[in-house]
């Protein structure tokens, strides 16, 4: 009687393990099938969604106050004003657009706001190098990494 049960047992861990390289081979497919289908499907958005942030992606007005103050580090609307030629208030104000942006960090000293540069890169969403904020295609893999404008 024992041995009759383990010769089933036997039996149905063959079959069992048979079944089961079937079943890893046609995951192992599936597996394949689903990461083309995800490339296919998430590349496009992938890539707009990691549009990493370059000055570049930025409108004209806030650029110019972004390569200014990137050339400082840090500053107050009014050193960025003397810098754009515009106005302290109109600086004050894509100052704080470009902070909302995550371009720039605001600090407040006493009565006075300072806006720092956070990074000058931005990552490149396919190779991962670091990229020039002022550039608008990966050094390293030549990805246009913002629309390009005209
Ligand atoms: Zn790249």
């Amino acid at each position: 009687m024992g041995s009759v049960n383990r010769n089933t047992l036997l039996q149905d861990e063959a079959t069992m393990s048979e079944k089961s390289g079937e079943l890893e081979k046609k995951l192992a497919e599936i597996d394949k099938k689903l990461d083309q289908l995800l490339k296919l499907h998430t590349k496009p958005l992938h890539r707009r969604a990691f549009v990493p942030k370059t000055l570049t992606s930025l409108p004209e007005h806030l650029r110019k106050t972004a390569l200014a103050i990137a050339t400082m580090g840090e500053a107050t609307a009014k050193q960025v004003a003397a810098k754009t030629g515009r106005t302290r208030a109109a600086e004050s104000d894509y100052l704080n657009q470009l902070a909302d942006r995550d371009f720039l960090k605001k600090q407040r000293m006493g009565r006075e706001v300072h806006f720092q540069v956070f990074a000058l890169y931005a990552m490149c969403p396919l190779c991962g190098a670091r990229v020039p904020m002022t550039l608008d295609r990966c050094t390293a893999c030549g990805t246009l990494l913002a629309k390009q404008r005209k």
